[in-house]
């Protein structure tokens, strides 16, 4: 007797064991979806996970109901990593399962209602609903729910059917319905007795009477000639004649329609446009790196802005490629690195695959298959496409391996993409290179420690010197009067002689909208979100009050609700004001502003690029959007509005994250011929990381920091695992904190901080409790550690005032 493992898209803590049916014992395969009952009346589609002969000792094997696949969804590879996802950020596979499988692979199961013939025709016991649904169920035998829905018009339908199943009229079961479409195409062929161009002859003849079939048919075989295959909706448009038109010709039996499955992501032919030589200092850093590959699973390349890391990167793919492994290119944000695209699709051609969410649902099954199968040899996508289910993976290219949102927040699972990469490149024995002009702290101990190979580049591509920065004091020009619209004459000085040499600027300010706050001037009161514990920030385009936290949107708010005055006035800037303040002062500037309210869309973000490389934008304002891999090369001038808000907020990350956005920022000024500039406005201008970014020195940031981390217990000495407990009682999420923190203190002693609530304390009406535990880097000690915590956690929700309280870790 065989049993089988299988992982269910649910939040369950394991996996099920079910019975394989004899008949199926030859063909189920690990990997595979099966159909299988859970609880009462559920069928779900899960995946086969083991295959085993051991009967579970807990409880009764069911049988699976069917096993839906013949080819499996997903290699032993990929349930090994989903495996160790869960285990290490601790949450369930089923979690993996359901940010890996795209939505039409997992099907969803729907109620079909057969009618029982033992029930016979006699309807007169049945109410008006029921007996509506009772004739057509004895018509048309079956009916799935939204048939029942459409013939009772109204929403309980399940009492009816209830009722039904009571009265035997009816019986029920599930059925799972797969969600996928091929995509099918007419294809128009030629009738082969027409083969030869003789055997035309007498057609033309035959339709000299029709002229507009004899222009189709002329048509047809000019695109026949030109392109191979012809389909039908590309002949009718191209020829501008009518589907009757067709029709005739197909009824003369001349042309045949065929209807073929089409694909509707189509890989192109692997031909590089252009090629590039390496400059000696690349070529010592590609050496360095095979060196490094030689002996280490990864290396970090550490390579200034604009030294051409991504030239590197290419000349490695290629490498990976001609051995006739599969490429994975991540990188934080797909949706706005079009730039990277295009410049990876000029040496790779066709063959890259992209992934990211603004695929249909159908694409992405087809994208799916296609690296499954290994057609897609190059990925190109942001941390999702680490999900994917490569074959036979040589190598992942990380590029920014900084950047803070290869790491997912919400839902589970809550990986952080770099360090999830690393672990699944190893179940392949492929290597990883990390790129980044600021690598994080963790990323650069662990190459200086040995534990990953170590490449500086440390030269701009072409020679270009790094930016010369300036600080200017805030405290003192305000002083002096000489800051305007939020501006000090050195960074206005600064934008007038750019603008005046043609030449372009970017400005960096970290918050968006108009004004973060409102406040009121006669007693103080802000106006917060009735969700969240947080101010609400003006957008002033939208006349609207938003909230950054839930999304939340007020409309703007005259009077004060704590002492009814119409004091209320912005307090602080973001991107809309300074965008404003520009206008102000620059009237003849063409501006432009960049961040998640102006760019709604994929389309408005590419076009405004393509502005920017076409000049036809002077300054652009921006959030962090701005520093992600945009590479112009007339921009000369770049500067950060406000340094002080990017030092000041509590997290033991705060000057690393600071460092790098700066140097980040810093980086797209200057790239291609002369020295570019960075004019930085800060308060607090003796802060040490103003130093580090003004000498460009990564290495003094990173010792002082490192020190610090050691000194306090912070990564990466310690890893972190954040808990937070969420309820929608204050008192409640608070007392179940306490009781964990109680239940653990004991057990960790120091490694415990909090419970306390956090600095936003209430978000989309939840209160909010967290606590931070210190892992030491001891593999067996955390496994202890997490071992502990699911006990205590699952003691906890048994008990009936806690039922309700969410608790989520979240590891790193
Ligand atoms: P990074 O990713 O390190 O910031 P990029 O790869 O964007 O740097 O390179 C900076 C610029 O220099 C790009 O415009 C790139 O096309 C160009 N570049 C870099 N290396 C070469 C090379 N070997 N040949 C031609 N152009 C190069
Ligand atoms: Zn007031
Ligand atoms: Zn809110």
């Amino acid at each position: 007797m065989k049993f089988a493992d299988v992982i269910l898209p649910l939040a369950l803590p394991r996996n099920y064991t079910y019975a394989v049916p004899p008949e199926m014992a030859d063909s189920i395969r690990v990997g595979s979806r099966v159909a299988v009952p859970l609880g009462r009346q559920k069928k779900y589609a899960g995946i086969v996970k083991a295959i085993h002969e051991q009967a579970p000792s807990a409880y009764k094997t069911k049988p699976i109901m069917d096993l839906l696949d013949k080819e499996p969804v997903v290699y032993p590879t990929q349930l090994a990593f989903w495996e160790w996802i869960a285990q290490y950020y601790m949450c369930n596979e089923g979690d993996v399962l359901n940010a890996a499988l795209p939505a039409h692979l997992k099907l969803s199961s729907e109620t079909v209602l057969l009618f029982n013939d033992a029930f016979g025709d006699d309807f007169t016991m049945l109410d008006d609903h029921e007996y509506l649904v009772a004739e057509a169920l004895n018509i048309r035998k079956e009916l799935r729910i939204g048939e029942v829905q459409l013939i009772l018009d109204r929403s309980d339908v399940y009492s009816v059917i209830k009722k039904l199943i009571e009265k035997q009229v009816c019986l029920v079961y599930e059925e799972l319905k797969e969600a996928y479409k091929e995509k099918k195409e007419n294809y128009i062929i030629l009738n082969p007795a027409y083969e030869n161009e003789e055997e035309l002859a007498p057609l033309f003849d035959e339709l000299a009477r029709a002229p507009k079939q004899m222009e189709l048919l002329l048509a047809y075989l000019h695109l026949l000639k030109t392109q191979g295959d012809v389909i039908q909706s590309e002949l009718l448009k191209k020829s501008g004649a009518s589907a009757a038109q067709l029709k005739g010709l197909v009824d003369k039996q001349i042309l045949q329609v065929d209807k073929r499955t089409v694909d509707r992501i189509r890989m192109g032919k692997m031909e590089a446009q252009i090629d590039f030589i390496l400059s000696p200092a690349q070529e010592n850093a590609l050496a360095a790196v095979r060196r490094c590959f030689a002996e280490k699973q990864v290396t970090l390349l550490h390579g200034v802005t604009s030294s051409g890391k991504t030239e590197l990167y290419v000349k490695l793919m290629e490498e990976s490629l001609a051995s006739g492994k599969q490429v994975l290119y991540l990188l934080p944000e797909i949706a706005l690195t079009a730039q990277i695209v295009r410049r990876l699709r000029k040496h790779f051609g066709g063959q890259i695959g992209i992934y990211h969410s603004r695929f249909s649902n159908n694409e992405r099954v087809e994208i799916w298959n296609k690296v499954k199968s290994g057609e897609i040899r190059i990925v190109l996508g942001a941390r999702s496409s680490l999900l994917l289910p490569f074959r036979d993976l040589g190598l992942i290219i990380l590029d920014e391996e900084h950047d803070g949102s290869f790491k997912q927040q919400d839902p589970a699972p809550r990986y952080h993409a770099r360090d999830a990469a690393i672990y699944y490149a190893a179940l392949f024995k492929a290597k990883v290179l990390l790129g980044s002009a600021t690598p994080s702290l963790e990323s650069y101990h662990n190459a200086k420690q040995g534990k990953y190979g170590l490449v500086e580049l440390q030269e701009r591509f072409g020679g270009t010197a790094m930016p010369q920065i300036e600080i200017v004091d805030l405290k003192k020009e305000l002083a002096l009067k000489e800051v305007v619209n939020n501006l000090t004459s050195v960074l206005r000085e600064g934008i007038r002689q750019s603008l005046q040499d043609g030449k372009q600027v970017i400005l960096f300010q970290n918050r968006r909208g108009y004004a973060p706050f409102l406040l009121c001037t006669t007693c103080g009161w802000i106006p917060n979100c009735k969700q969240c514990d947080v101010s609400l920030t003006w957008h002033k385009h939208q006349d609207k009050l938003h909230c950054h936290y839930c999304g939340t949107r007020y409309p703007y708010i005259y009077t004060c609700a704590a002492c009814g005055s119409q004091t209320l006035i912005p307090k602080n800037f973001g991107t809309e004001k300074i965008e404003e303040d520009l206008q102000q002062l620059f009237p003849e500037a063409r501006i432009a502003r960049m961040d998640i309210d102006a760019i709604r869309s994929k389309d408005s973000h590419n076009k405004m690029i393509a502005l920017l490389e076409q000049k036809e934008i002077d300054i652009l304002v921006g959030t962090q959007m701005v520093v992600k891999g945009l590479d112009f090369e007339n921009v000369n001038l770049v500067g950060i509005i406000s340094a002080d808000s990017l030092l000041s907020y509590p997290d033991f990350r705060v000057n690393e994250r600071a460092f790098q956005l700066m140097e980040q920022v810093s980086g797209r000024s200057g790239r291609r011929d002369g020295q570019g500039k960075v004019i930085i406005q800060a308060s607090n201008t003796q802060h040490p990381v103003l130093h580090d970014v003004t000498a460009h020195n990564y290495k003094s940031m990173y010792e002082r920091e490192i020190a610090e981390r050691e000194k306090f217990g912070y990564p990466p000495f310690f890893r972190l695992m954040k808990i937070t407990v969420r309820h929608k009682k204050q008192p409640t999420a608070e007392q179940a904190a306490l009781i964990l923190g109680n239940w653990l203190r004991p057990q960790l002693g120091a490694l415990l901080v909090g419970p306390a609530a956090p600095l936003v304390s209430r978000v989309r009406g939840f209160y909010l409790q967290e606590m931070l535990i210190k892992l030491p880097r001891d593999s067996k000690k955390i496994a202890q550690i997490k071992h502990m915590l699911k006990e205590y956690f699952s003691q906890l929700l048994i008990e009936k005032q806690f039922r309700s309280v969410v608790i989520t870790p979240d590891v790193d």
